[in-house]
């Protein structure tokens, strides 16, 4: 294992028009860990002993990158996979999930209200008695395991500032969704630095609480901002689009709008607004996504 580390390059990023006292940012390309695999469910399954068990089942919406990615994993590992689908995409099926199918994998379409009541013990006995006790993963693949896997990543950012690069972060940055990832950067933060969560869906108690169900209550190095969630998952503007146009135009650095979009379009208005000190030392996490923009 040691010797591929590390996963993924730290890079320093800039735009044009930032003010004259910007931060240092960098981006911790987790985008560039697979060519198929996103990045951050990479990370997130990376402890996952997915071979260990005959049946994987897990949730999640129609582009979802962690069905994706699990799925890839469990046909690489010679695994049977059913992805449960919020909704029915049986006659339009999404990139993403033409790929499941490709692979092998079975999919179950599930309706709003069976989707809403997931997180209940009814839903679980519901999958033990259909699928015979498969290992189920929950949505987004957030687990403590997951958790463990962002914790390699911190292991590394630390290793490429302080030791090779020469700095010190003093924030880290990611877009959160079902919350492991944030969970697992805070945890593996340093004491002197600061976690910020960009918010890429609407519901600012459930995507707090989507966190914080990881973390001790001691924890309070982490916060979460709600102001860039164009409306909602998945939802985006023409300013949110063109924005992650001239981020590729001016550094070559490709975004999607559903996450990475959302999370540097965040850094820049920070920046702008000079929320941050020069001195500081920004790390931004790419976590991938590429595959659910198709
Ligand atoms: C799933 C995902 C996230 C959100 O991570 P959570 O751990 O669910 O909060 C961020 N970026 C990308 C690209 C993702 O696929």
């Amino acid at each position: 294992m040691s010797s591929h580390l590390p996963l993924s390059p730290l890079q320093p990023f800039s735009l044009a028009d930032w003010p004259h006292k910007a931060p240092r940012v960098w981006v911790k390309r987790d985008d560039l860990i697979h060519p198929i695999v996103s990045g951050n469910k990479w990370r997130k399954l990376a402890h996952v002993e997915i071979s260990r068990s005959k049946h994987v089942v897990s949730i999640g919406g129609g582009y979802s990158n962690h069905l994706h990615a699990l799925g890839f994993k469990c046909i690489q590992q010679g695994v049977r996979f059913t992805a449960l689908v919020r909704g029915d995409y049986s006659k339009n099926l999404t990139p993403m999930l033409k790929d499941l199918t490709n692979w092998g994998c079975e999919l179950h379409w599930l309706s709003k209200k069976e989707y809403a009541v997931r997180d209940t013990s009814a839903f679980q006995s519901w999958i033990d008695s259909t699928f015979s006790k498969p290992l189920f993963i929950p949505e987004g693949g957030s687990t403590k395991l997951a958790l463990k896997g962002i914790g390699d990543m911190m292991l590394e950012i630390d290793k490429q500032a302080i030791n090779q690069l020469g700095f010190t972060p003093t924030t880290f940055i990611a877009p959160v969704a079902s919350g492991a990832t944030l969970a697992g950067i805070a945890s593996g933060a340093k004491a002197d630095s600061s976690v910020l969560g960009i918010a890429v869906l609407k519901g600012e108690s459930y995507l707090q609480q989507q966190v914080a169900r990881f973390l001790p209550d001691t924890a309070t190095n982490w916060q979460i901002t709600h102001d860039y969630t164009f409306g909602g998952y998945a939802k985006s503007t023409p300013s949110l689009k063109s924005f992650c146009e001239q981020v590729y135009q001016q550094t070559q650095l490709s975004i999607e709008p559903v996450y990475s979009g959302k999370a540097f379009f965040a850094v820049d208005a920070l920046v702008k607004q000079h929320a941050f000190r020069a001195t500081d030392n920004l790390i931004v996490v790419h976590t991938g996504g590429l595959q659910g923009a198709r």
